[in-house]
């Protein structure tokens, strides 16, 4: 029987035709390995915020709750969530969002069928969809991606002695290992005026996928009103250099060892975001630390709430709290940026 493994895939694919773009290689390893297994949760890869604590997704359901509100209830209104992994986000904002009368019919945008299976069981009534083109045109969207960008497929461009080329993925020259090489190609076009000349070995990163999805969805505010949210762990001014790595029973592997059996990222560039959501025409409130913006919700007293009303979790609820908002935890790295229709008001927290 033929090798179907992913690494022997790119092992064919390489021989015939080459190194492939790295870019191509995340988008082929993070298709492989999010449609073949749940990797959330303590017994998987890796823990998202919304699996830490059911805080999260209150917090994230009261934000949304608050700019419905002030946008004057809007009816019909759909929630969209993209990238849901188990739901669990969406569960908890559309409850705590239901006790302030906003109850939106749900989307999610996954291509991952074995999550598919598992969101389906917790909303069995959601409608599914392969990307944000078949979203509905006639209604204000309500749009929460949770560590979804931070999947997308980066490229990336890296500087050698003969000028800009791109990063590509080959084998070593005894076959056994995928490395990173610097493609043929000269890339020199592809690079800002004012980068031209950095030193070499600089790698320059960029996600145009993340910039793509963050464009429709912003001339989709624009057209129909709604507010949009990213989180995402990545940072608010630019930078140089790979950030490509890759987790594996929560632990950091090789990002080019075991393709498809690991989950890739890469930080997200929320500052190259700014100016894609301006020209959509819609308007961006801000980019906050995730700790900034689910203290100003209030998360702190809603710990409170939760362990006057289960001592016994009390310290349980304590260590949750401290790994979602801390500097040192989740707190720092993780970053939200809200980004709303120009005629809706500016969302909380920003
Ligand atoms: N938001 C969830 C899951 C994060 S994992 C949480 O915070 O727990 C990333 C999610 O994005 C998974 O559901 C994965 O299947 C989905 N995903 C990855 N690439 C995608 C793509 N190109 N289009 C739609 N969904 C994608």
């Amino acid at each position: 029987m033929a090798d179907d493994s992913l690494r022997a895939v790119f092992a064919r694919l390489i021989r015939a035709t080459g190194p492939i773009s790295v870019a191509h290689f995340m988008a082929e390893s993070n298709a492989r390995y999010y449609s073949t297994r749940d990797p959330l949760g303590t017994a998987g890869d890796f823990i998202t915020a919304p699996e830490v604590s059911q805080m999260f997704g209150e917090m994230i359901g009261l934000w949304l709750a608050d700019i419905w509100i002030r946008a004057g209830k809007p009816q019909p209104v759909a929630y969209v969530e993209a990238g849901p992994g188990r739901g669990t986000l969406a569960l908890d904002a559309l409850r705590a969002a239901a006790r302030h009368g906003l109850v939106p019919d749900v989307h999610f945008v996954e291509t991952s069928p074995t999550l598919r299976g598992v969101q389906r069981q917790r909303f069995p009534q959601a409608t599914w969809h392969d990307d944000f083109s078949t979203l509905p045109a006639d209604r204000p969207l309500m749009v929460v991606g949770n560590e979804f960008l931070d999947a997308l497929p980066v490229r990336q461009i890296v500087r050698m002695a003969e000028g800009w080329r791109e990063r590509m993925i080959g084998w070593d020259a005894a076959g056994e290992r995928l490395l990173p090489v610097a493609g043929t190609r000269p890339m020199d076009a592809a690079v800002p005026a004012d980068r031209a000349d950095a030193p070499e070995g600089t790698i320059i990163e960029t996600c145009p996928a993340a910039a793509a999805v963050t464009a429709d969805i912003a001339a989709r505010l624009a057209a129909q009103g709604g507010v949009a949210l990213w989180i995402d762990y990545g940072h608010a001014e630019p930078r140089d250099g790979s950030t490509l790595q890759a987790v594996r029973a929560q632990h950091k592997v090789d990002p080019f060892a075991h393709p498809g059996e690991a989950d890739l990222t890469a930080l997200v560039d929320f500052a190259a975001l700014v100016p894609v959501i301006a020209a959509a025409g819609a308007r961006c409130d801000g980019i906050v630390t995730q700790g900034e913006f689910l203290r100003s919700l209030g998360i702190e007293a809603r710990a409170a709430t939760l362990a006057r009303h289960a001592p016994d979790h009390g310290p349980a609820l304590a260590r949750a709290l401290a790994r979602l908002v801390d500097p040192a935890e989740m707190g720092n790295l993780f970053k939200a940026m809200a980004f709303t229709a120009p005629h809706w008001p500016t969302s909380a927290a920003f």
